[in-house]
Parts: C-alpha cells; sequence; structure tokens
C-alpha cells in the first residue's frame, strides 16, 4: 500500500544519509522525491505544495547530531532521522486529527446514512459497519435504499444473512420513503442502530444528489458517511468535495486500502474537506474495517 509514496521518503532518507546538518540544498533535494512521489501517488497538487513548504520550513537549518536522552539511553539523532520525524509529523497532521467517533441518538435508533458512487465499496462497508455495532452490542438494521440496482438489494440481504442482521427492503417505494418507513421497523426489530445503504452511481449526478438530500431530510441520520475507493485518487477528492458540499458529511470510509492503491485520497481528503477520516477498508471480507489512526498511516508510509 501507498509503496509509491514509501519509495519516494526512501530515496529522500538516502539523500541525507552521512550528512552531520541539513542545509537548504540537501533539504531541497530530498523533498524533490516526496514531491514526485505524492504527485505520483496522485496526492492533490495544492496538498503536496503546502506539505512540502513545511517540512521545509521545518527542515532547513535543524541541528547537526544531537544526543538524546531516552528511557533506553542516550540515543544519536542524525539529521536524516529528524528529517523523517518532520515528515512523520507533518503527515500526521496532514490527516488527522484522529476522529472515529460516530454520533448516537439516545431519544430513538441511531441513524448512519452511507452515501458514495457506485463501486467505491458502499454496500460492502456498511456490512463491516454492521459487524462492528454487533461487536459492541448493539443491534443493527439494514436498510437497502439502492432501490435501482436489484444486485444491491440481493447483495445486502446476503451480508445481512451473514451477520444476522434483519435487512429491510420493500418495492415500489421510493428511497426518501423507504428510509422514512425503516425507522418504523426499527422500532419492531428492536434495533437501536440503522444503516441506510443508499444509490451510488457512476459519477455525480443531479438526480442523485437530490435524492440523497431528500433522505438526509426524511430520516435526519445522526451520520452521514462517505465512502470512497482509495484506488481513484485525486477523483476521489473532487467527490468528496461535492457529497459534503450537498450533504454536509461527517466523516469519510476510504476503501481498498489493501489493494495497490495510489492512495492519494487518504493524504488529501482531509486537508481539502476539512472532514475526518473515520475508517478504512482494508479488504473485501467483513472484518477488515479498522479504525483510521493517522500516526499507523504516517509510519506505514515511512517505513
Ligand atoms: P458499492 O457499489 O459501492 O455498494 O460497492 P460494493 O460494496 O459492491 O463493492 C464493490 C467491490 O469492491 C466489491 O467487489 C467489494 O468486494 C470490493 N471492496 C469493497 N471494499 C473493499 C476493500 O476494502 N478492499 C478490497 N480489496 N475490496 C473491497
Amino acid at each position: 500500500m501507498l509503496e509509491t509514496v514509501a519509495k519516494g521518503f526512501k530515496a529522500a532518507r538516502n539523500k541525507l544519509k552521512g550528512r552531520t546538518e541539513i542545509t537548504a540544498d540537501a533539504v531541497d533535494d530530498a523533498l524533490r522525491d516526496i514531491r514526485v512521489a505524492l504527485l505520483e501517488a496522485d496526492v492533490a497538487f495544492d496538498v503536496v505544495k503546502r506539505f512540502v513548504a513545511r517540512v521545509r520550513e521545518k527542515a532547513v537549518g535543524e541541528v547537526v547530531e544531537t544526543k538524546v536522552k531516552t528511557e533506553k539511553g542516550t540515543l544519536k539523532v542524525t539529521p536524516q532521522d529528524h528529517f523523517i520525524k518532520i515528515c512523520h509529523d507533518e503527515l500526521e497532521a496532514l490527516m488527522g486529527p484522529v476522529d472515529t467517533s460516530l454520533k448516537t441518538n439516545s431519544k430513538r435508533p441511531t441513524g448512519v446514512m452511507m452515501v458514495g458512487l457506485q463501486g467505491s465499496g458502499k454496500t460492502t462497508t456498511t456490512g463491516k459497519l454492521a459487524s462492528r455495532f454487533l461487536k459492541e452490542g448493539k443491534k443493527p438494521l439494514l436498510v437497502a435504499a439502492d432501490i435501482y440496482r436489484p444486485a444491491a438489494v440481493e447483495q445486502l440481504k446476503v451480508l445481512g444473512a451473514q451477520l444476522g442482521v434483519p435487512v429491510y427492503s420493500e418495492e415500489g417505494l421510493k428511497p426518501p420513503e423507504l428510509c422514512k418507513k425503516a425507522q418504523d421497523v426499527a422500532f419492531r426489530e428492536k434495533a437501536n442502530v440503522i444503516l441506510y445503504d443508499t444509490a451510488g452511481r457512476l459519477a455525480i449526478d443531479e438526480p442523485l444528489m437530490e435524492e440523497l438530500e431528500q433522505i438526509k431530510a426524511a430520516v435526519a441520520p445522526d451520520n452521514i458517511l462517505l465512502v470512497c475507493d482509495a484506488m481513484i485518487g485525486q477523483d476521489a477528492v473532487k467527490t468528496a468535495s461535492e457529497f459534503d458540499r450537498r450533504l454536509a458529511i461527517d466523516g469519510f470510509i476510504l476503501t481498498k486500502l489493501d489493494g495497490d492503491a495510489r492512495g492519494g485520497a487518504a493524504l488529501s481528503i482531509k486537508e481539502i474537506t476539512g472532514k475526518p477520516i473515520k475508517f478504512l477498508g482494508m479488504g473485501e471480507s467483513l472484518d477488515r474495517l479498522e479504525e483510521f489512526r493517522p500516526e499507523g498511516l504516517a509510519s506505514r508510509i515511512l517505513g
């Protein structure tokens, strides 16, 4: 995952090897590799620019070899280590602060509206979240509001059966009505979390957005989560901005970070939209959902 970016940081680190001071030239040289790697990974141009500027500002003219006392004794910190530490902190700042919380509703079942483009992994992720709620001792209800794709309804039913979680679907209702009615179903089923699996499209279009706005108005969900495919890089950021503008989303779930994703979206999405990444999809099976930890991803990137 994120191999391109990791390679760039490795090359940068090698360029600083053996130096006793980080000069401006050395920093610029190292940052060139990082800049190229980030752009190749499809991180948004503005984000790359700002990241490189921040690291440069902190790194130039920084310490010669220093000794740092730790519990394990005195460690030598080389300029190379120091540079990487700055990169690590800035990567973390770019993606953080961590906020994987979901809002809960004390008066009625907590509503979680899942939105995203078709193929982003929305239905799978809905199942993953239901599994997570089950582990927390909650009783979820899945709502098949992607009525345009019979396969999506079927897929949700399969996931529900796998998890032993009820799935509400009904023919002949428009998605906003269906979602509204799901609240009565939740009451009957004694569910305390409702996961609305809404329809995706291949691209953002007006009818999709209007329908989602209507569902939001009908059910007043406590959380709106946008599922984004991390493989599509900068496009994911554009999608995210548009969904956020229309729906005021609460956060993101980035999927397919287990694949050979360029993964640029993970680095850009928070900085561009100001909304947090909550979870990462790390595989197709229902247990492959991780809480997002910026420090974890930063460490994976820096090796
Ligand atoms: P939807 O159209 O947005 O509901 O997308 P689906 O949930 O049907 O997922 C589309 C494809 O992506 C399916 O083949 C899923 O198994 C796959 N998928 C979803 N999440 C992940 C993930 O985190 N990692 C991987 N490798 N595949 C995923």
